[in-house]
């Protein structure tokens, strides 16, 4: 029997927050269900045999729209700053990326004089298409075809697996155009990484006496096991959780290659873009990020995939019209007390500030609905 007032399925960010929330604020017992053999979801970072701190799915580059989300998480951990400098390599040269005037100069052989001279320069190339909902004519309307081709095309079809034009603008919107020389990768302000990595702060959350952690379980394979006397919080797919009843939604996966060095660092920023060239879409040296003083470094290799574990949503009508169909089943779950929360479990591309925020707003309807009728 896997029994609590509460059952968490998923220690990502959402199931670790709500299970810190519940247990100190509700001070209901909490378990947590966790398929992998760790918690913190993708955040999870880890060292490796040489003491090398490195992100395990991927590198997360935490930023905060919010400033209370960056108080909050501030209880778990102390910060170091978010050196998030990213190059794209184009034609064998690595420009900044995203775009900003120091690209745009190099790229076209330009000095500009002012901002306006850029914008000018840039206007005569934008084409303004009708339909400015999907990726390609986003880009082309902002700059044009030569830096959409070189920039964009290629790497958004190698990391969707579909062109450009079959995906929301909201995807290659994601990244900020500038025309300025910030050379950073997120237009937030506060970007922090946890001075420790992710793992000991999701860990410091969940350390109470009310939470228990079942990790290497399959929710769906104790399901019938399950027992809580308030509610429940769901973080995985919805697709699955409805055994599918409106078909599968399609997600895009990552493989990723680890290769360690005995180096101080290889690369001169954190992150390398290739749209143009080899199978993956990027080089991460997250040591450049954390700081680490020792002798050895981690490079990271992504290659997307479309089958493997859920990474992200594929924004497209077709998903999106299946996902409105689940998303009435999960309002209607709601009256059982079940809860979905998450990237996944919300079918929309958060990113990890933006999860946190959500599960602490889930947490105030939840302490509004349940609390009276806690025992305690
Ligand atoms: N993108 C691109 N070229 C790049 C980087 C990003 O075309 O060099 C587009 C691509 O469609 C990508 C999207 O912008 O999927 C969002 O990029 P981001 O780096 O935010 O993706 P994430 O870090 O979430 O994988």
């Amino acid at each position: 029997m896997f029994k609590a007032d509460v059952i968490i399925v998923g220690a990502g960010p959402v199931g670790c927050v709500l299970a810190n929330k519940i247990a100190t604020e509700l001070n209901l017992s909490c378990l947590i269900i966790e398929k992998r053999n760790h918690i913190a979801g993708n955040c999870y970072d880890e060292k490796n045999k040489k003491g090398v701190l490195y992100h395990k799915y991927g590198p997360h580059y935490l930023r905060f729209k919010n400033n209370k989300i960056f108080e909050y998480l501030s209880k778990f951990t102390k910060w170091i700053p978010g050196n998030y400098i990213v190059q794209s390599f184009v034609d064998k040269k690595l420009y900044p990326f995203p775009i900003n005037l120091n690209t745009l100069e190099k790229f076209f052989n330009i000095k500009f004089k002012s901002k306006k001279e850029a914008i000018d320069f840039i206007k005569k190339k934008q084409i303004k298409n009708k339909s400015l909902n999907n990726s390609e004519d986003f880009i082309l309307s902002k700059l044009g075809t030569e830096i959409y081709e070189k920039f964009y095309k290629n790497y958004t079809i190698k990391q969707w697996g579909v062109s450009p034009k079959k995906l929301s603008s909201t995807v290659a919107g994601r990244v900020p155009i500038r025309y300025d020389r910030n050379p950073y990768y997120v237009k937030e302000k506060l970007k922090f990484m946890p001075r420790q990595g992710f793992t000991l702060m999701f860990k410091k959350m969940i350390t109470n006496k009310k939470i228990k952690l079942s990790l290497n379980t399959d929710f769906f394979k104790i399901r019938k096991q399950i027992k809580y006397n308030k509610f429940l919080i769901y973080t995985g797919t919805p697709d699955k959780f409805f055994n599918y009843k409106y078909g599968k939604l399609d997600w895009r996966s990552l493989a990723f290659k680890f290769e360690t060095y005995k180096k101080n660092l290889i690369q001169n920023s954190v992150q390398y873009n290739f749209p143009n060239d080899f199978k993956f879409t990027r080089k991460v040296e997250i040591k450049h990020v954390t700081r680490q003083k020792i002798p050895f470094t981690v490079i990271s290799k992504e290659f997307p995939k479309s089958k493997g574990e859920p990474y992200y949503p594929i924004i497209n009508k077709n998903n999106l019209n299946k996902f409105s169909k689940y998303e009435k089943l999960i309002k209607k779950v709601e009256n059982k007390n079940v809860f979905f929360e998450g990237r996944l479990a919300q079918y929309k591309y958060f990113n990890t500030d933006e999860v946190i925020e959500r599960a602490l707003n889930l947490f105030k309807i939840l302490k509004k609905k349940y609390k009276n009728n806690s025992n305690n």
